[in-house]
């Protein structure tokens, strides 16, 4: 099992030369989305009680396009007396209209969502490309079709709660304080907001401060499909407007997704209140592949785990466990796979890794390299030419890594990969589990029956057998240990927004 013969070497190291030849004498020619029917406006107010308004303190703030470094719009930025106004909306809304209203009906308003959500996709990547930096690609095939997706799902529970919950008695919480970041801006949106409107509850949700347009666009699309004021307020800010949101007396639940520490911070901020609270943080998922697995398709799940969206996901595959034994020949599939990687502007469909999402999230990610190679392992970056204006980082691996590194250890939250090996399924499980998070994990193998093994062992709330990343809204999603509690999705997310007998 597993051992690499002469002629598959043979065959790898041609592909490789191969794979150089046809970099250098190919390009492929730009295909950018087109941007002239997309409206951006210059300046966004805050959308409370079903209204646009502009923030108590006058204060606003820029977000701008990380790949090219230009201003897309200004934005306003929520103080403590908006995020009070914000809450009594919502709180409003909840007594007086969304808590009484019978699900079939409340199933119709996010019905309605997702359909528009559908209608206007293709401004919605748009968008989301330019304020985040993600490939077209993504954003298109991914976040916008999922998130209308999340809206169709709940939508199907509205009125069915009752089943949901096995007749007990049930009822929502109240307001729900909801704070994203900037990886999924959209998709992240819709995870929370979804099922906290499915289940009769009211909303504030903050978007992170460098990725504030399509949750303004889904604010929107809200106000078109004619939700009742209040039910949903959407307010910009940056970490103080989080901080309000959590700490408002009148919030019954906080959903919160993004770093470990801020997530730790939110929950110092509640202790003692009767506030409910899911937390999903950080991650550094292992990828395992045996050397019975089919290798390319291993290795394909591999870049998708790690390089497509510039690692800017929290259940990325970070750290690769690979079979001792097929360690060389996947290291130089890898680099022949990196070699055909596309990074650029993220609107150009061609685009397979666009850019960072910010100067500071790029800095964060040049640290942790530096540290890795100070510490000693080796660092293999793809060719790749970055642009000149934005903020890039070439697809990347570490090999000869110690478990204690810092880029074994901690979230680097960008396309930086550390490949270690294992010889037995036990030591790939002990490595797998060893770190303080548990969001997710990879397994590739040719063999069902270790999929189950190796999954009933490995300490993350969702693991994928011969595949990454792929995410549906009927499959519950979170983690364990550091990387927070409590699921979205599936019919365990609705109990996070609702109160079970
Ligand atoms: P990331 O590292 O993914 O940017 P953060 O945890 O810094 O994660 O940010 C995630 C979200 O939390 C953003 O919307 C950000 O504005 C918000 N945030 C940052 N600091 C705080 C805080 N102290 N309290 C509440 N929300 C915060």
């Amino acid at each position: 099992m597993g051992q690499i013969t002469r002629s598959e070497k043979d065959s790898v190291e041609k592909r490789s030369s191969a794979a150089l030849d046809f970099g250098a004498a190919w390009e492929y020619a730009p295909a950018p989305e087109a941007t002239d029917h997309i409206r951006i406006d210059p300046k966004y107010e805050l959308f409370i009680g079903g209204k646009w308004r502009a923030p108590r303190a006058g204060k606003y703030f820029q977000t701008i396009s990380p790949s090219t470094e230009q201003v897309l719009a200004e934005v306003a930025e929520a103080g403590a007396e908006d995020v009070d106004d914000a809450v009594k909306a919502a709180r409003q809304a909840y007594d007086n209209v969304w808590s009484k209203m019978r699900g079939a009906e409340r199933a119709k308003y996010i019905f309605r969502i997702s359909r528009a959500i559908q209608e206007k996709a293709r401004e919605l990547a748009i968008v989301e490309s330019m304020d985040g930096g993600k490939p077209i690609k993504e954003s298109r095939d991914v976040d916008v079709p999922l998130a209308a997706a999340h809206f169709f799902y709940h939508a199907g529970w509205a009125d069915k709660l009752d089943y949901a919950f096995q007749g007990r008695p049930h009822r929502p919480l109240g307001v729900a304080g909801q704070i994203i970041p900037w990886n999924f801006p959209l998709l992240m949106a819709a995870w929370k907001i979804a099922p906290a409107l499915a289940c009769g509850n009211t909303v504030v949700l903050k978007p992170a401060e460098t990725t504030p347009l399509t949750a303004l666009l889904l604010a929107q699309i809200i106000e078109e499909c004619e939700l009742p004021p209040g039910v949903v307020n959407i307010l910009t800010g940056a970490g103080a407007t989080g901080a309000a949101i959590a700490s408002h007396p009148d919030v019954d639940k906080i959903a919160f997704t993004g770093s470990t520490g801020v997530g730790k911070r939110i929950q110092k901020s509640i202790a003692g209140t009767t506030k409910r609270l899911t937390l999903e943080l950080g991650g550094k998922a292992a990828n395992i592949v045996f050397g019975d697995a089919s290798l390319d398709q291993a290795v394909e799940g591999i870049v998708r785990g790690i390089y497509f969206n510039q690692g800017h996901v929290c259940c990325a595959g970070s750290r690769l466990l690979v079979e001792e034994s097929v360690h060389d020949v996947i290291v130089r599939k890898l680099k022949d796979r990196m070699m055909t990687l596309r990074l650029g502007d993220p609107l150009d469909k061609n685009t397979d890794v666009g850019a960072i999402n910010s100067k500071m999230q790029l800095g964060k990610i040049r640290e942790l390299v530096e540290a890795g190679e100070q510490e000693g392992a080796e660092r293999y970056s793809a060719p790749v030419k970055l642009p000149e204006k934005g903020y890039w980082f070439p697809p990347t691996f570490f090999t000869g890594a110690g478990q204690s590194c810092r880029i074994a250890r901690e979230e680097i939250f960008g396309p930086v990969l550390t490949i270690m090996t294992f010889r037995t399924p036990d030591e790939a499980i002990e490595k797998a589990n060893n770190t303080m998070y548990g969001l997710s994990a990879g397994i590739w193998t040719d063999k069902g029956s270790k999929i189950f093994h190796m999954a009933t062992r490995l300490k993350a709330g969702v693991i994928w057998g011969n595949t990454y990343n792929k995410f549906d809204p009927s499959s519950p999603f979170g983690g364990y240990k550091e990387s927070g509690f409590g699921r979205e999705g599936g019919r365990q997310g609705l109990l996070a927004y609702t109160d079970v007998e």
